[in-house]
């Protein structure tokens, strides 16, 4: 039964619902309080991930992030606030970080990721225009200790059937022929891909165009209407919005909205920055995390996308912070020591927000209080990679029917 439905939020997960929503035949409204631009889904590094299958709430995080706290140019931070939000979600992530949850999370995440990437490529099928390519992922690494943390995490991907290389520094230079590579070596996750995410976003809007989806941008929703278990109608400046089923898809304003339903979700923004370098110079061709200062290096056609840091903060913090900038700067000069590169000025440097749960894993479920809500959200800094699956999820979920995966692990608990 096609029904009418009502997206919340146009970013990359908001979209792709859209986008699966749409091909199931329902009538879809996408609202978002932007003009569907800029946000997170635009500016982030465009990899295609399916090698990541480790939770962010994993043991020996806090311990790290303790460390990094106490360094300016670090690639982690949480802005000290004393409000509930963040000691809430401080609490659940502490208690999160458990062996016990990683074991439970790597094969839903698996299954989330590989269903994500074979939808990847049936878009790349049909159209060549955001850049879509298959290079695979390196993790370069200076120092022994990063690079036995990442051999332990390489062999795991193994245990998951997952494509992994472990290569010295020759064979990282062999592999990368752009720029010269300053690595003791590197673990390259074949499995992964990368695209513009600015490109794949147009072609998205594209496409649900023309199965009739109604864009509404720059249009806040600011209220429900709500009868009993039922939404009837979301409230915003310019009017009510009707529909039968409504999506929760606000990345990082989701909490705030879900409150708003008396619905709790631990989720804080993960501020984030990148950069563009355009090729006048010899740079990397291969897409790299620097691993000692968890830097993503993303080659497009005619430019280097830099992107770095995860600030726990709030959605008003825009502030870019330029000892961070300088920590991504140094560590690209570290590891690419021939490309000649002056730290961007503020205004060169995009910066959005990273969806984070306390769990570190996205929550795409059936609402427990509402019978026509979906909560799709939460996915932190694999939004981009996981997009079209949940988009596919959603609208499994909506239409009734038997979900691709087993999605229990994704719920808000
Ligand atoms: C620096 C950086 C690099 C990254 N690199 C990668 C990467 O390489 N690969 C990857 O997979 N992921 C990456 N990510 C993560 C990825 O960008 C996010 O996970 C993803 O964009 C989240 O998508 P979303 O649709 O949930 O949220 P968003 O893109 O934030 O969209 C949510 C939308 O909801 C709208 N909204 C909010 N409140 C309201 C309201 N009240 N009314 C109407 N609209 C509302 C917002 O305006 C926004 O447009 C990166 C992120 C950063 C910051």
């Amino acid at each position: 039964m096609s029904k009418k439905v009502v997206v919340i939020g146009g970013g990359v997960i908001g979209l792709c619902s859209a986008y699966y929503l749409a091909k199931e035949g329902h009538q879809v409204v996408v609202i978002d309080k932007t003009d569907m631009l800029d946000g997170a889904s635009y500016g982030n590094a465009g990899m295609i991930v399916p090698s990541h299958i480790i939770p962010l709430a994993q043991p020996g995080v806090i311990q790290k992030g303790i460390k990094w706290m106490f360094n300016t140019k670090s690639p982690f931070y949480v802005k000290p606030k004393a409000s509930l939000e963040l000691v809430n979600w401080l609490y659940q992530f502490y208690k999160n970080s458990t062996q016990t949850h990683v074991n439970n999370s790597m094969q839903h995440l698996k299954n989330l990721s590989f269903l994500s990437k074979a939808l990847y490529q049936e878009f790349a099928k049909t159209n060549k225009n955001f850049l879509y390519q298959e290079k695979g992922l390196l993790m370069l690494y200076q120092n022994e200790k990063t690079g036995e943390e990442e051999l332990k995490t390489a062999k795991i991907a193994q245990q998951f059937g997952i494509n992994v290389d472990i290569l010295d520094n020759k064979q990282v230079q062999n592999i990368e022929k752009g720029t010269t590579v300053h690595a003791l070596g590197a673990v390259h996750y074949k499995t992964d891909a990368h695209l513009s995410p600015h490109l794949f976003l147009k072609f998205l809007k594209e496409e649900v165009l023309k199965m009739k989806v109604k864009l509404l941008a720059n249009t806040e929703i600011i209220d429900f209407k709500l009868n009993h278990t039922t939404i009837q109608e979301v409230k915003t400046p310019i009017g009510s919005i009707k529909a039968d089923s409504f999506v929760m898809a606000a990345g990082s304003w989701s909490s705030q909205l879900l409150k708003k339903l008396e619905i709790k979700l631990a989720l804080l923004p993960g501020k984030g920055y990148s950069f563009d370098v355009s090729r006048t110079q010899n740079l990397p061709s291969v897409p790299a995390i620097l691993c000692e200062g968890k830097v993503a290096v993303t080659p497009l056609n005619a430019t280097v996308r830099f992107g770095g840091t995860l600030e726990i903060t709030t959605t008003n913090d825009k502030k870019i912070n330029l000892k961070r900038l300088l920590g991504i700067v140094e560590n690209i000069h570290s590891f690419y020591p021939d490309i000649n590169l002056q730290t961007p000025t503020k205004e060169k440097v995009w910066t959005g927000f990273r969806p984070c749960t306390s769990s570190g894993l996205p929550i795409i479920e059936q609402s427990k209080k509402f019978n026509n809500l979906i909560i799709s959200t939460g996915h932190a800094m694999m939004g981009l990679s996981l997009a079209p699956a949940t988009g596919k999820l959603v609208s499994e979920l909506v239409s009734n029917t038997k979900t691709s995966i087993d999605i229990s692990a994704f719920k808000i608990k």
